[in-house]
């Protein structure tokens, strides 16, 4: 058996991609919002199902401009149990990270425990729909009304997942979704904001390009965040073969499930029936009387099979912020972190492979 990596990117046909951007070779028109920017904008308002998207240059850099765009400031209600970015996006804009307990049962924030932290200085929510789970948007919705605050979905996991049939894009006032490399859908980096109101779509435009809102016109200090021709064009091929990734994806994620939902030390994941999923992850929660997480990885690492602590550390627990968060206390998200893999899982995996890393783990 060759190494196995925990993912590996979707990449289109190389004659699909030439003929995507030979146009580009023609016109020289290679940023800045040209045709292919325009057209996958267009071609994603209808894969999301939603009226307007604004693409960025990484999904990170989406979410400050989404956090400038709804303004937000003092606290934010989040979670720890996510990737340095969620965190990271709110810290670099100055607001402090107020940070609330996941549940056990999908990882998302735990919606009874949001209540309690607010504070006259909370100006919104940020949760984050981990793996592809959808968090309990109703809820999270029934509080914000409660407090007059805004909710920042990090959507980065759940490109294409429906809740209850409608699409994930709609929910919350905004939502961020990454196209990294390494997720369901990719532009090789990139990302987008959706939102039901059109409002923010000329300010998030503006945002991601200097402020500028026309010829010789600068109406506000923005950055730059603009998604690349090459790799709008990389999102239009790749977005023709998304369907099937999602197909293979999901046949190897029950796969995994008939073999390891039945090991007693080993929690899957279920998929709530009210979620359509994307299958991005197969995250294992280990049970430590049994076998140490980390003796998992190492065994697995020896066989050459490459699985990640994803997400361990808490964010809130970073180096880089030593003591700020320590008196935060979030037990839950503190065990999943500790006890949590996430296996190999990407379209171009086989069932041989699926089952080779099966047989490793539950022979331990
Ligand atoms: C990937 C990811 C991001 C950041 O997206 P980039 O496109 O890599 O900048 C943010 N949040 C979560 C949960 C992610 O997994």
């Amino acid at each position: 058996m060759k190494p196995i990596y925990v993912t590996k990117p979707s990449m289109p046909d190389l004659n699909d991609y030439m003929k995507e951007i030979e146009s580009l070779f023609d016109s020289h028109w290679i940023t800045n919002m040209g045709q292919k920017h325009k057209a996958l904008e267009k071609k994603l308002v209808e894969v999301m199902e939603i009226s307007n998207v604004t693409l960025f240059t990484n999904g990170h850099l989406a979410l400050e401009a989404a956090v400038d765009a709804l303004d937000l400031s003092g606290e934010v209600i989040t979670t720890p149990f996510t990737f340095a970015s969620t965190t990271h996006s709110l810290v670099r804009k100055g607001i402090e990270p107020v940070f609330c307990d996941i549940n056990d049962h999908d990882y998302t924030i735990d919606v009874d425990r949001i209540e309690a932290l607010v504070t006259e200085k909370t100006s919104a929510i940020m949760p984050v729909h981990i793996y592809g789970s959808i968090c309990d948007v109703e809820g999270i919705q029934k509080l914000a009304d409660k407090y007059g605050l805004k909710v920042l979905y990090d959507g980065a996991h759940a490109f294409g997942v429906k809740y209850k049939g409608e699409p994930v894009a709609g929910f919350g006032d905004m939502t961020m979704f990454s196209f990294h490399a390494t997720k369901v859908f990719n532009t090789i980096e990139g990302g987008a904001l959706t939102s039901t109101n059109d409002k923010y779509k000329p300010v998030l435009n503006g945002l991601k390009n200097f402020g500028i809102t026309g010829q010789n016109k600068v109406d506000f200090v923005g950055g730059n965040a603009k998604m690349n021709e090459f790799q709008a064009a990389m999102g239009l091929c790749n977005l023709r073969r998304l369907q099937s990734d999602i197909r293979s994806r999901k046949a190897l994620y029950e796969l995994y499930l008939k073999r390891l939902d039945d090991v007693n030390w080993i929690k899957t994941l279920s998929i709530n029936k009210t979620v359509e999923s994307n299958y991005a992850y197969f995250p294992i929660i280990i049970d430590s009387s049994h076998i140490s997480r980390d003796l998992v990885y190492e065994t697995l690492k020896g066989h050459q099979i490459y699985v990640r602590k994803y997400f361990y550390p808490l964010t809130k627990d970073f180096e880089c912020y030593g003591d700020r968060f320590k008196h935060m206390k979030t037990p839950v998200a503190e065990h999943i972190s500790n006890s949590v893999l996430t296996l190999p899982l990407y379209p171009d995996l086989t069932s041989e492979e699926v089952e080779y890393i099966c047989d490793r783990i539950v022979s331990l």
